[in-house]
Formats: structure tokens, sequence, C-alpha cells
């Protein structure tokens, strides 16, 4: 199969400032990145190379939207937000390919990523219309007191190659919705994704300024979210990515006290009690384990499984994961595509070989795989590994591939301490069928995300975000609206 776009002006390859798409400004104009297929290191586009200047192009046309973007009825803002959701439901197997085109990933997970995506924009269109404020019981008589939401103002949204739809989506329309303009940085790696959101974006009637995008490499990503942590009109930072960059921007926001949402690194524990459901705990580490490759911030990253099923469990396991097809996403039988680059592979690699290395067995995977269908370096095995420790670095690093170590642990109290012994905290599972376990394991661990019984946890009426190195902030829900408001209070007097 081909991955070829029905509407192929969805690939876009400039950024799009105050409505119009452009190209880099101040003598840079010539200044491109290379977008590659993971898949085969093909060319896909070339993609402008943003700087400082379109950094502040797009700063100024955010903010010069605000205040009529602000001012329009949350009626009419959620019409064009729904109708944006239209959009992307319509055009759900062109972006489904683009996403597989650049990031790699089967198709079907591909155009699944897009329905999720899509699933964010419904709900914050919905939410848009219910942004109630508050009528406060005044404790003196005479008095009115109200806390009225109201949008932060401009927002600068910067995100990770591993959901180019979803994680771009759940920042914009949250921001859209709660009358906020944006300024946005996709990554290097999946731009074009996210350029095509925002022209659908346009289609679907959101006016010219209140939605800005600049791509920028690698190198250039610096200049282009310097200007936006520097200027005091950008209001709010919203981030999916790495912990150290995280904590880069939580520092760079200071001098201008922005408010922040991070949404950062994982390192997920999944716990198999003597009491679970053996069956279920694989389905559930393979939905969990093996989306996206292992490329998922919530992947669990720890496997510790009771002694008393350990073997068991771990055979059943095997079996699944020797079975999982690789390759490329143009083959639609493909489980497995594609790490996003050669770092990717790399790490992966090091962290099998650091593991082997102080006595890990694998059981199944543990290599490269290259051949005639797997036409880059990119390619990794699924893979399962036992007798894993605490001082490996798969146990203490998020490996962000298909490597499941797995611990053997014999006490309720000795595998939750091991669980919460990481200074992240986004997702956590487990499996047990005893009731008073699961309120006393639920209680106990360390994360911002807790999956009982269960290993696909993310959907749009529920809050996402981490704990401790993990982050803050919540995306999705009733609180996902939140993050994109302050309250105003009110005082009447007199009355
Ligand atoms: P990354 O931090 O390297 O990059 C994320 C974004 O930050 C990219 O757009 C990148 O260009 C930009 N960036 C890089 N350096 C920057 C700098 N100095 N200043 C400003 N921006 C900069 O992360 P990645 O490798 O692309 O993504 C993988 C990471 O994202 C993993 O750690 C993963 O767990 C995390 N992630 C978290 C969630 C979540 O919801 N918590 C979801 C998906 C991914």
């Amino acid at each position: 199969m081909t991955l070829t776009l029905t509407r192929t002006d969805l690939i876009r390859t400039r950024h799009c400032i105050g409505g119009q798409w452009v190209d880099n400004r101040d003598g840079r104009e010539a200044a491109r990145h290379a977008v590659t297929n993971p898949a085969d290191l093909s060319a896909i586009a070339e993609v402008a190379d943003g700087g400082a200047a379109d950094a502040q192009a797009a700063a100024d046309a955010a903010h010069a939207a605000f205040a009529s973007w602000r001012a329009t009825p949350a009626k009419a803002g959620a019409a064009i937000v729904r109708k944006w959701h239209d959009l992307i439901q319509a055009h759900a197997q062109d972006l489904g390919k683009l996403i597989s085109l650049e990031q790699g990933k089967p198709l079907a997970e591909g155009v699944g990523e897009v329905q999720y995506a899509a699933s964010y924009v419904q709900w914050f269109a919905e939410q848009a219309t219910r942004s109630n404020g508050e009528i406060i019981p005044a404790p003196v008589s005479g008095r009115r007191m109200m806390a009225v939401p109201e949008p932060v103002g401009v927002v600068a949204v910067i995100t990770p190659w591993n959901f180019p739809a979803a994680m771009i989506a759940r920042k914009i329309a949250p921001a859209l919705a709660a009358g906020c303009t944006v300024v946005a940085k996709p990554a290097e790696d999946t731009p074009l994704t996210a350029l095509a959101l925002v022209l659908l974006a346009h289609e679907a009637g959101v006016p010219a300024g209140v939605l800005n995008i600049v791509a920028a490499s690698r190198a250039q990503t610096p200049a282009v979210v310097d200007v936006w942590l520097a200027d005091d009109r950008v209001r709010k930072i919203s981030f999916t990515g790495s912990t150290p960059v995280g904590m880069h921007l939580a520092r760079q926001s200071a001098a201008t006290l922005k408010k922040l949402s991070l949404e950062l690194g994982g390192n997920a524990p999944f716990i198999v009690f003597e009491d679970a459901e053996l069956d279920a705990a694989v389905d559930g580490l393979m939905a969990a384990k093996f989306r996206n490759g292992g490329q998922t911030c919530v992947c669990p990253n720890r496997v510790y499984v009771h002694e008393a099923v350990h073997d068991a469990f771990v055979a059943k396991l095997a079996a699944r994961v020797g079975a999982l097809k690789v390759g490329p996403a143009s083959d639609t039988s493909s489980q497995i595509g594609p790490m996003i680059n050669a770092r990717a592979v790399e790490k992966i690699e090091r962290h099998v070989n650091d593991a082997v290395a102080k006595g890990a067995r694998v059981v199944v995977g543990g290599r490269r795989l290259q051949g005639a269908a797997l036409a880059s370096p990119n390619y990794y095995a699924p893979t399962v590994l036992v007798d894993a420790t605490p001082a490996m670095d798969c146990a203490c690093e998020e490996t962000f591939g298909p490597v499941v170590p797995v611990t053997r642990f014999s006490t309720e109290a000795e595998v939750i301490a091991q669980a919460n012994a990481t200074p992240y905290g986004l997702a956590a599972y487990f499996y047990s069928q005893d009731v008073r376990r699961i309120h006393r394991v639920t209680d106990a661990l360390e994360a911002g995300i807790v999956g009982v019984n269960e290993g696909a946890l993310a959907a749009e009426a529920a809050p996402f975000g981490g704990v401790k190195h993990s982050g803050y902030g919540r995306e999705g829900s009733v609180h996902g609206l939140e993050d994109y408001q302050h309250l105003k209070y009110v005082c009447q007097g007199g009355l």
C-alpha cells in the first residue's frame, strides 16, 4: 500500500503566521530542514526552518488577535472548534497517512491517533460553552461576589514527535476554547501533521492570527522558543516532552512568571500480583507497552511480577511478543513500526546491552532488525528481558521502545517501594482481584494516572498528567480548560 494523500495540499512546508503561509524572515528565506520517513529514510518534504524573527512575528500576530478572539461569544467560538473537529474527522485517512509517513506508526494506529486527537477537540468545543463562573455567598450584606474565568492570553505550545496530532490538538483545542490565542512549535521530526491541522483549523473558521505555527529544526528550536520565553505578552507555556527541556522552560519562564503546563517523561511501573487474572494482565501489558512501538510516555517501563506467577506470566507474554509483526506503515499487517530515528534505536540498544551485562536474560528479541522490507536501521525487535534489577539503565530511564524488562518480587510492600523509587510519576498500572489490595495499592502509588486491571487509560473526559518530575497541569476533562484560564474575583458593593 502507498501512503499517498487524497488531498496533497494538506502537506504544508511553511509557517502559518497571521493567517498567511509564509517563509522564514530576516534573510533566512532559504533555510529548510528535511522531514524523513523513519521506515526507509526517504525525504517527505523540506520544511521552513524558522528563527527569532518568525517567532516574533507569530507572537505579534497572536497578541493582536487576542482582544477580538477573547470577546467572541463562547457559542460562536465553540462552533469554530467543533467545525475543526468535523474537518479532522473528514480527513482522518489523510492525516493518519501523514502521521504514519513522518512518525512511522502503523496506519491503523495513525488513523486511531487522529480520532483520539479529534475526541479532545470535540470535548473542548463542548466545554467552551460550559465555562461557568461562580457566585460566592458574601460574608457581609450589600455585596455580590463573583469568580469569573478569563483566558490567560497568548499561549506558546511546544510538542513532541511521538503523537504528532494528539499532542498538539489537546493543547490548541482547550486554548482556543478558553479564548486564548496560540503560537505553536511542533517537533522537528514531525511538523507536517501539525501544519495540516493548522490548515484545517483555518478552513474551519479560526480567524487570522488566533493560531500561528512556526516550524524549526532541533538546532533552530531554541532561537524560536527563547523569543516566546522572553516575551511578557506570552502568558503561558504548554509543553509536552522530556523532563530536562521542561525544567529548562520552567526556569526560563520565571522572569515573566508565565503559567506552565508540563507533560514530561515517565517511568511507569506495571505490577502483576499473585491474584491477578494472568491473561487479562498480558492483554493489558501488550496494549499499554506496544502502542506506537513503546514510544509513549505512559507505556510500562518496568514490569514487576509476583514470584508465584512469574514463570507462567513470562511464558504467555513471550509468546505474544514473539508473534508481533514488525514492518513499515505501508504494510497493513505491521504491528510495530520503525523507531523515530537513529538516536532512539541507539538508546534502546544501550539499555538492552546494559541490562544483559548486569545479569538480565533475553527471552525474546534483544536485537535490531534488518531485511528487505525493513529498509532503515530504525527497527528493533520486540523484546522481553527477565531478571531485571533497579541498577539497570532500563529501570532508571525511559527506554521509549519495544522492550519489557521483568523483575520478580515477593511482597506488596517491596514492590510498592520499588515502583515509587523513581523521580517520575506519570502512569502506573497493576493487576489484582483483591478489592482491599486494589484500594491500598492505588493510594500508595505515586503517579498522576493509575490503571487498575486496565492497560489503555487515556480518554478526553479524564485528566491526563503527572506528579513529581513528570510535571504538572492536566489535559482533557473538565480540568483541562482551567489550565488556560485564570479566575477574576469581582466584588460588587453598595447593593
Ligand atoms: P524533547 O523534550 O526532546 O522535545 C520536545 C519538544 O521540545 C520538541 O518540540 C523540541 O523541539 C522542543 N525542544 C527541544 N529542546 C528545546 C529547548 N532547548 N527549548 C525549547 N524547546 C525545545 O522530547 P522528545 O524526545 O521529542 O519527546 C519524547 C519525550 O516526551 C519523552 O520523555 C516522553 O515521555 C515525553 N512525552 C510526555 C508526554 C506526557 O503527556 N507526559 C506525552 C508524550 C511524550
